[in-house]
């Protein structure tokens, strides 16, 4: 016991689920293996749920709702804060935990990944307490809009930001009142069932919060397909969007849906160089490129774009590919094996569609306990048209493509021609030209000189198949409430 913890048994073989506040086994005794993607070796189990846990999770949450929704906000708050406090409080143990099971550095996890978990339960339980809701005033009438939590919700995680994704999703859902279903990606359960524990050492009521591990296709589907839940927000991949959107239509449950991006990093002649170069490296390479908001089609003017192209090759090639567990490694392992594979195919499709390997392009060999590691070198390749499947399809690993431009018109017709628009960066000093091209981008974010600079009170999403809907401040406790217009008449 620490602090009055159970003791986490993160390296031990079994995940447990936690449905009604207790952490159990899968119903069946079906089990996945969890892979370390620095060493590729399995290093725990997870449990391959099926609809009969779901059904009890959705049976403790449904119970669990009556009394949580009926708190006051303030005091869903404190639950909130008392979570974010034992996320701080094993700050340490979380990043080698988030680590490990992604292959992400630690160096990333202690920057972004654990602070901005607890951030979001923070955010979350702050602005639920001065949530307010509207009204509209007639002559001989007044209008009031109540916002009442919708009941037992679904939220279904990717393996790219585990926990810090996770708690984006289960933080606003919680604080409107809502009770939760939860499943994370099963590449990447270790942080959310180390949450599950931290959740029980806060004091969360039970079956406020009911984390279920398994398969997308059984687990995650059988939370789509329940009855009893009455919302779904989903981050993850298009395609499978595209299935749960088709599963959810008949059912005319709420959705948001949160999905890939072939993000366009534009850049302008006249831009602060040194600054664009240092974060084109990182929105390039953050996190092995495994950030649906990484830049992955870099668009440059021709004026600079021998000089960008000499420097940022430069510069990627210093870039250190190793153990994440060391201070100075830049890029980690790949999430796993068929991903891994998954982009060195996409690599090798380059290569055919007659793209050129400036730097990378190949698989990194880390010595020591990573040589049986997923590694691979950051890879740039130009020579491609805009429409070939590499500059089309997102590959979500350290692979980006350079493409000149001449105009502003060329820049945004380049920028736009995808099916994705979810994020986009623009670099230049002309705050005119900045704007404009704002404006005439299609994406749901725009960074103008920055890359990555969240306030958690802005809208967040994705337009076209980038995804539906919006998270973030009031956006998300509006999706997860259902308002009800009350008239009432005074003459
Ligand atoms: P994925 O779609 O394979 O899986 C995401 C989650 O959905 C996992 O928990 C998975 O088990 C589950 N799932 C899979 N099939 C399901 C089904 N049929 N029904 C219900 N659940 C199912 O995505 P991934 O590979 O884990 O994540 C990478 C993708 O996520 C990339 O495309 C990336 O761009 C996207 N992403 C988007 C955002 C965003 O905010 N737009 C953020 C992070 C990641």
């Amino acid at each position: 016991m620490e602090d009055g913890l159970p003791v986490c048994d993160a390296v031990s073989t079994k995940i447990k689920n936690y449905i009604g506040g207790q952490l159990v086994e899968p119903n069946n005794d079906r089990w996945l293996d969890n892979y370390e993607p620095a060493t590729g070796q399995v290093y725990s189990q997870v449990p391959d749920s099926d609809a009969s846990d779901i059904d009890a999770a959705v049976a403790a949450a449904t119970e669990a709702f009556q009394g949580w929704s009926q708190l006051p906000g303030g005091q869903r708050a404190g639950h909130l804060h008392r979570v974010a406090n034992q996320i701080d409080q094993h700050f340490d143990e979380l990043v080698k935990l988030e680590s490990r099971d992604n292959g992400k550095p630690e160096s990333l996890c202690r920057a972004v990944d654990i602070p901005r978990s607890s951030i979001n339960l923070r955010f979350f339980a702050g602005l639920i307490e001065g949530y307010a809701s509207e009204s509209h005033a007639m002559p001989d009438a007044i209008n009031y809009t109540l916002r009442q939590p919708l009941g037992a919700v679904g939220c279904i995680s990717p393996w790219n930001l585990p926990l810090y994704l996770f708690t984006w999703k289960i933080a606003p859902a919680l604080a409107a009142g809502n009770c939760v279903v939860a499943k994370p990606s099963e590449v990447t359960p270790m942080s959310a069932f180390r949450f599950s524990e931290l959740c029980i050492a806060a004091g969360l009521p039970p079956g406020v919060l009911n984390i279920v591990h398994g398969s997308g296709t059984e687990t995650g589907n059988a939370i789509v397909e329940h009855p009893g839940i009455k919302a779904i927000s989903f981050t993850g991949g298009t395609k499978t969007g595209r299935t749960i959107a088709a599963k959810i239509a008949p059912t005319f449950k709420k959705y948001a849906l949160e999905l890939g991006g072939k993000n366009p990093n534009i850049i302008f002649a006249d831009c602060d160089y040194e600054q664009m170069m240092e974060t084109t490296l990182r929105s390039s390479f953050a996190n092995q490129g495994q950030i649906c908001l990484c830049g992955s089609r870099v668009i440059v003017e021709r004026k600079i774009y021998d000089r960008f192209r000499k420097d940022f090759v430069e510069r990627t090639k210093m870039l250190k590919v190793g153990d994440p567990t060391e201070s100075d490694t830049n890029l980690g392992a790949i999430v796993s094996k068929p991903h891994y594979e998954k982009i060195m195919s996409c690599i090798e499709l380059a290569r055919e569609e007659g793209g050129t390997i400036l730097c990378g392009g190949h698989s990194a060999q880390i010595n020591g306990r990573c040589a049986e590691g997923y590694f691979i070198q950051p890879t740039v390749i130009e020579g491609l048209p805009s429409s070939c499947r590499t500059n089309q399809e997102e590959i979500f690993g350290p692979v980006v493509t350079l493409q000149p431009f001449d105009t502003v018109d060329e820049a945004i017709d380049l920028a736009n021609d995808t099916e994705y628009g979810l994020s986009s960066s623009v670099w230049t000093s002309n705050i005119k030209r900045g704007h404009e091209v704002a404006h005439r981008i299609e994406s749901g974010v725009v960074w103008i000189n920055c890359w990555l600079v969240r306030d958690l009170r802005t809208p967040f999403g994705g337009m076209k198949q980038s995804g539906v809907g919006r998270e973030g401040g009031l956006e998300a406790l509006r999706f997860w409430t259902e308002p009800k217009n009350v008239c009432v008449k005074y003459l």
